[in-house]
């Protein structure tokens, strides 16, 4: 059966519906039509302002999930296109606009793959299910969260997920992600006394107090990362004080932070030593932490294995098991999973002016996704 057709056609269709998170616009239904037709029982789990789906066909274990997301994150200035970015035109075999690369072509890919092997396997050893929501770009609350909770309450488990994320980085399959680090932030706001800047010994600068504590906060090496983890690191996004006028010393200064951690650092040592550094500084400081994903690992099993053997085969590239990146949907999955892990095309265009996706690619993706079902779930070797 054809890949590059029906492929690239769904996923012009999917580009086409503009579904900035959480508006699904309904690529869920288009998603569910077509799953439908394939024997697969649908079920809508909305939550919130949020779609979520959950399509699966068979009841038998092992189930084999196929993850993604609808949502797309804004186009920004589209005038600054080289299309418009909900048009999907093609331009030198590449699909151009948003959602493109993340991840409509992923979910596109999954689901032609899925066509292709129930073409030539009528009966499956195992169940495959799509688990798609349109909140991986927003907060990320009533999404795949949501659905993994209504999953666990009836006692479902999954042994193997895929999320169909662009996990490659510089060329197809050189990367599949088997983890992903934690996030943790945090809004620190320092005060002092506003004044007159001709009149500093009537005030005080908490930028002046700040910058000393700033300069030891970036230097610390939280740890020195581990095998599967890169060592935590530390990036300040934002900081905001002054009126606006030179002559006046600010009452307050507010620094935002983020900190990608290895679990051999927990927040609570993040939050704690950060802390202390800020009595030590004798700063007058107000934080707010804020949690927003637990790091997660699996150990690679059948399905690392058998993406692997299909990245070799169809693009002779070995791919790297790596943890880096940003946060997905993965880490709630890992809650019910005993393996998951990411792997799609590469990411260099995603969230940006002109995201695109090479077509060649997307159609070799696909392509593995199918090898990794029939090795997974039929007694053919990969063909
Ligand atoms: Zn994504």
């Amino acid at each position: 059966m054809s890949v590059f057709v029906p492929t690239v056609e769904l996923l012009r269709d999917l580009v086409q519906r503009p579904s900035v998170t959480p508006d699904d616009k309904g690529c869920q239904a288009l998603i569910a039509a077509r799953l439908e037709a394939l024997g697969f029982t649908i079920e809508n789990m909305p939550a919130g302002d949020v779609e979520n789906l959950w399509a699966r066909l068979g009841t038998d274990a092992p189930l084999v999930v196929l993850a993604g997301h609808t949502d797309v994150v804004p186009t920004g200035d589209e005038s600054q296109w080289r299309v418009p970015p909900f048009s999907a035109e093609v331009i030198d075999n590449k699909m151009y606009g948003r959602g493109t690369s993340d991840m409509k072509g992923g979910v596109a890919a999954m689901i032609t793959a899925v066509e292709r092997l129930l073409g030539q396997h009528k009966t499956l050893n195992g169940s495959i299910a799509f688990l798609i929501t349109s909140d991986e770009e927003g907060p990320a609350i009533h999404g795949t969260r949501h659905v993994v909770d209504t999953l666990a309450a009836r006692g479902e488990t999954i042994q193997q997920c895929i999320v169909g994320e662009p996990s490659s980085s510089d060329v197809l399959g050189d990367v599949i992600r088997h983890g992903r680090r934690g996030s943790y932030g945090c809004r620190l706001v320092v005060s002092g006394i506003q004044g007159h800047v001709a009149y500093p010994h009537l005030a005080k600068n908490p930028v002046h107090d700040l910058s000393p504590f700033l300069t030891e906060l970036i230097g610390i090496q939280w740890d020195e990362g581990n095998e599967f983890f890169p060592a935590t690191s530390l990036q300040i996004s934002n900081i905001h004080a002054g009126t606006g006028a030179t002559n006046v010393i600010p009452g307050q200064v507010t620094v935002d932070f983020n900190l990608r951690y290895c679990p051999d650092t927990t927040p609570a040592m993040i939050q704690t030593r950060i802390e202390d550094l800020a009595t030590k500084h004798q700063l007058d400081a107000d934080f707010t932490w804020l949690d927003s994903a637990n790091p997660f690992i699996t150990e690679p099993g059948p399905l690392t294995r058998a993406v692997e053997r299909a990245v070799i085969k169809r693009t002779g590239v070995t791919p790297n098991l790596n943890t880096a990146g940003g946060t997905s949907d993965g880490r709630f999955i890992a809650k019910l999973a005993e393996e998951v892990i990411e792997f799609g095309t590469t990411n260099a265009t995603i969230h940006q002016i002109d995201e695109c996706v090479d077509i060649e690619e997307l159609v070799t993706a696909s392509c593995i996704y199918e090898d990794v079902l029939i090795e997974l779930l039929t007694d053919s070797p990969q063909s």
